[in-house]
């Protein structure tokens, strides 16, 4: 068989995925082909008229199919950027999604607040139902003053976020907390911020999740009782307990539970409570701050 060039294969490989109806087929076909040589972007380039040896072309032809059977890219190259970071991700964690980078912006302004507020005090945060760490670990990396606390319910997932937060060097300022979000083995009023990214799609909603979702990540992780609300309702209630005074909580949700999420925190005595939208216009994180005098 006559060996076909780089650039041939790549283009073979954007067809077949179209055809499959996967999402991006030339950028699937490239980062894909970056795995298969371990060329970078710049790399590919320039091989593109070289011949592939059958080897490599074997190897990216498994790539390419199990992309197109619907294997999630993540999952295949083992790994996905979240707010300019390389995060390790397994089947056992959740993706990293790029709405999720409007938590960490919002928290990151909040540590900033708080750094001013007290410019002497040691800080800490945690990152409830943490996942791969990609929340706590983005924060951890842009605020070196803090501390913090990954908690998750899924001893698999902690390892992976150990693994992460060794790979961007600041393990020695986070500690890994195997815990349910409803019965947190922390200290009342010992946090300064709390982020989470919680299961939050109801199970009546199950027929609007894309099928690559239902099929390869983990369900405990995406699905909560009482029409979704159950963990964020945890949350609210651990913040009350958990936060210091002055001390903020930021949750994402799901955009039709603004109100709902709204009154949770109301209902829990913080205040400051406001959403704010992603950029497809959705509500999308809540949050409130336990007031400084008093709990309200
Ligand atoms: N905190 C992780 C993330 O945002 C995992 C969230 C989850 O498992 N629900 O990706």
């Amino acid at each position: 068989m006559p060996r076909e060039t780089l650039d041939a294969l790549m283009a073979q490989a954007a067809t077949l995925l179209h055809r499959a109806g996967t999402d991006s087929p030339r950028l699937c076909a490239r980062a894909l082909a970056e795995a298969a040589t371990g060329l970078d972007r710049v790399g590919l380039v320039l091989a593109g008229t070289r011949e592939v040896p059958p080897e490599t072309a074997r190897h990216y032809a498994e790539l390419v199919q199990r992309r197109a059977q619907g294997e999630p890219l993540a999952h295949i190259l083992g790994r996905r950027e979240f707010f300019g970071l390389d995060f390790a991700v397994t089947p056992q964690t959740l993706i990293p999604r790029p709405e999720t980078e409007l938590l960490v912006e919002l928290a990151l302004e909040c540590m900033t607040l708080q750094e001013a507020r007290l410019p002497h005090a040691a800080l800490s945060f945690a990152d409830w139902g943490t996942g791969s760490g990609c929340i706590g670990i983005a924060l951890a990396v842009n605020r070196p003053r803090w501390k913090g606390l990954l908690l998750d319910i899924a001893p698999a997932a902690l390892q992976v976020a150990g693994r992460n937060a060794r790979h961007h060097a600041c393990h020695e300022r986070l500690a890994l907390v195997c815990a349910d979000m409803a019965r947190p083995p922390l200290p009342p009023a010992s946090l300064d911020l709390m982020v989470s990214n919680p299961p939050y799609i109801a199970d009546s909603e199950v027929g609007d999740v894309m099928t690559e979702v239902l099929r390869f990540e983990p369900h405990g992780a995406l699905f909560s009782p009482e029409n979704g609300l159950r963990h964020l309702q945890q949350m609210a209630v651990a913040a009350r307990r958990h936060l210091k005074a002055g001390g903020w909580l930021l949750l994402e949700h799901g955009w039709k539970q603004g109100p709902h999420v709204r009154r949770l925190l109301l209902d829990a005595g913080l205040d400051s409570v406001s959403t704010r939208r992603d950029l497809a216009g959705h509500e999308r994180c809540t949050l409130g701050r336990l007031p400084l005098c008093g709990t309200g």
